[in-house]
């Protein structure tokens, strides 16, 4: 039985050789891959827009050479003999013109929105499972502290905005940039004065929608963190609701939650005042710009020029400019939102970026990558541990558990029982000290060699929302027949035989609902068919029924004839048939013996076997009978 996990190390690729600034650095990472790609979409969005350029440059042509006759026709300077009299011909060809810039356009559009589209959600998709793997890497301590919100934070929200702000950033920017340019050319080569009079339109919408975006993006923050306290708070009171109905507070959370939905009502509000504000603001700019051309350009057409060695004006060329300055309108309040957008995904590739900069949690032992660990005694060698570096929870332990036998650990609560188990399963490394297994200091040896030879249950059982089967064989390669053997190890037989589908039961979210003892006994199971060679078991069975307890007890006997059993538990009955018990207070052993020699030595253990069996039992001769059950 192997486990299936690969074990390998992976990080965000970081490209620290690379260009610096964290969007350059993983677009330099992650965007090489797809360089097609991304030079395919660079060139659809710079053909789409500056075909879409051109129509009202033909309408122009059409308007003044062909309806008025003003001019002689021609397009772009060219003029084929055959149609430069036939104004059937021309209108023909100006319309066919006009139908292939389109269509190409509408190509150009479409080869760019999916090009881009693409590259977007590949990037993401890479980012996506780099940083979920990075994250896997990271210390527990982070990932179980008060970063944890953060850390999903950016795993959901961030990432999933990656997609959306990759796109606007690349496709729209380039688009932005190419229509602009290519319409100030236009207006040039058609206008050169009255294109000075379109563009003046353009600073003060740039302005205008420059300061709405400054303003617009803290209030967007503001709703992004109300939401996300509310849900908080929604999340928190669902899990809580026996709480909440136990002390009758169901009257006061439902008015939190209503006050934290009126801050979002509120902030999404002043957005929406904002939105309604400054958009028509925009469009009425881009109209008064639009009715000073009309003015003007009548005057030029009516009257002549208006000052000496002024070009004239026809017709034509002022139709074409008051599309432009229709067709310059969105592009211009876009320019805020792209802006937006990049500053928005600089935050977002910050924020990702720094989910690999914290050290990976074992330093590498190229040494050790492929020793498996022996079964073998646990030594403790003045190994101590603390959450904060001034607490130490774990101080100074030593101590060696044989590799073949049954090991109590007991205590009161709080005097840190899990963070030893913690410490064996190498979920931290501990600050001083070592903890040597077979002789190997754990914290040298291969993440995979480890999880391989140490299996541990905690008291509050992880299942899988899958099927019984799936939850016992996860992580090994058990066959049926070891399946139901560990599952009867494990005193889950009975039940399990008992639910609709047997093994093949889904159990867990969306599936049968089981009990506290029933996932305990189902990650019992999983932890014994794992066959590893140390079993660690943290309150494993705090929750089953006391006579499937006892029979528990001779599982772990039997068990640790062939491997080392550490059973943590407060109910010492649990404890009392293993070789030797420790007693944990303060982080350190102050006693240890078999359960006999502890009663014995009336100390801590014989004092909580009294409160906890009740008095009469300690004395009674019969206790070194039972021991071994
Ligand atoms: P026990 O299992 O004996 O009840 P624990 O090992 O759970 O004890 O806790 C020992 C001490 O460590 C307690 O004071 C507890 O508050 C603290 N502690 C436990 N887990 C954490 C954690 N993840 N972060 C910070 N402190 C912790």
């Amino acid at each position: 039985m192997s486990p299936k996990n690969d074990g390998s190390r992976f990080q965000l690729r970081s490209a620290a050789d690379g260009p610096k600034g964290p969007l350059r650095r993983i677009l330099h990472a992650y965007g090489r891959p797809y360089r097609r790609l991304t030079a395919l979409a660079v060139i659809a969005s710079v053909l789409f827009p500056a075909l879409a350029v051109l129509p009202p440059y033909l309408l122009q042509v059409a308007i003044d050479a062909v309806l008025l006759e003003q001019r002689p026709f021609s397009v772009a300077g060219q003029s084929p003999d055959w149609i430069s009299e036939d104004r059937t011909a021309q209108l023909v060809v100006i319309t066919v013109l006009l139908v292939t810039v389109v269509g190409a356009a509408a190509v150009t559009s479409a080869v760019s929105t999916l090009a881009w589209g693409r590259v977007a959600q590949r990037i993401q998709h890479d980012i996506r499972t780099a940083s979920y793997r990075a994250l896997q890497e990271r210390p527990l301590a982070s990932i179980h502290g008060e970063q944890r919100g953060q850390l999903l934070s950016v795993l959901s929200n961030d990432v999933d905005e990656l997609d959306r702000l990759l796109r606007r950033g690349g496709k729209e920017s380039i688009e932005l940039v190419v229509r602009l340019l290519g319409v100030t050319c236009v207006l040039f080569v058609l206008h050169w004065q009255l294109a000075l009079v379109a563009l003046a339109v353009i600073p003060p919408t740039v302005l205008l929608t420059g300061w709405f975006f400054s303003r617009i993006r803290p209030i967007h923050r503001a709703i992004r963190q109300q939401i996300g306290r509310l849900n908080a708070r929604i999340e928190n009171n669902l899990d809580g609701i026996t709480t909440i109905k136990t002390y009758g507070t169901t009257d006061r959370e439902a008015r939190r939650i209503k006050e934290g939905s009126r801050r979002v009502f509120r902030a999404k509000w002043q957005a929406a005042v904002w939105n309604a504000g400054v958009f028509p603001a925009i469009g009425f700019v881009n109209a008064v710009g639009f009715s000073v051309m009309l003015l003007l350009g009548g005057f030029w057409i009516v009257n002549g020029p208006p000052f000496p060695g002024a070009a004239p004006l026809t017709v034509g060329t002022l139709v074409a400019f008051l599309v432009y300055n229709h067709q310059l309108r969105d592009p211009l309040i876009d320019v805020g939102a792209v802006v937006n957008t990049y500053v928005e995904l600089m935050a977002a590739m910050e924020r990702i970026s720094r989910l690999d900069v914290e050290p990976p949690e074992v330093s590498p032992s190229p040494r050790d990558m492929n020793r498996c660990l022996a079964s073998g005694p646990v030594e403790l060698d003045r190994v101590s541990f603390g959450y904060r570096a001034d607490q130490p929870v774990i101080d100074g332990i030593d101590a060696q558990f044989p590799g073949t036998s049954m090991i109590g650990i007991v205590g009161p609560s709080g005097s840190g029982k899990t963070t030893l188990a913690r410490l064996l399963v190498r979920y931290y490394d501990p600050d001083r000290g070592e903890i040597r297994i077979a002789g190997e200091n754990i914290s040298e040896v291969s993440r995979q060699t480890f999880r391989e030879s140490v299996a541990m249950v905690a008291q509050q059982a992880h299942i899988l929302p899958e099927t019984v089967r799936a939850n016992v064989a996860y992580g090994c390669d058990a066959d049926e027949a070891e399946i139901r053997a560990a599952l009867e190890a494990a005193g889950a037989a009975n039940f399990v035989a008992e639910l609709p589908d047997g093994l093949d039961t889904p159990v867990g979210q969306g599936g049968v609902a089981l009990s506290g003892g029933q996932r305990q006994r189902i990650a019992l199971a999983r932890a014994i068919a794992h066959d590893a060679r140390i079993l660690i078991l943290d309150e494993a069975t705090s929750d089953v029924d006391p006579d499937v307890e006892v029979r528990l007890r001779r599982t772990f006997r039997r068990l640790g004839r062939e491997r080392l059993v550490i059973v943590i538990s407060h109910r010492l009955s649990t404890v009392r048939p293993a070789d030797k018990i420790f007693v944990l207070s303060d982080g350190t052993f102050v006693e240890s013996g078999d359960h006999d020699e502890l009663i014995a030595t009336q100390g801590d253990y014989a004092r909580m076997w009294a409160q906890q069996i009740g008095k009469a039992e300690t004395t009674s001769p019969i206790i070194g009978n039972q021991r071994r059950e």
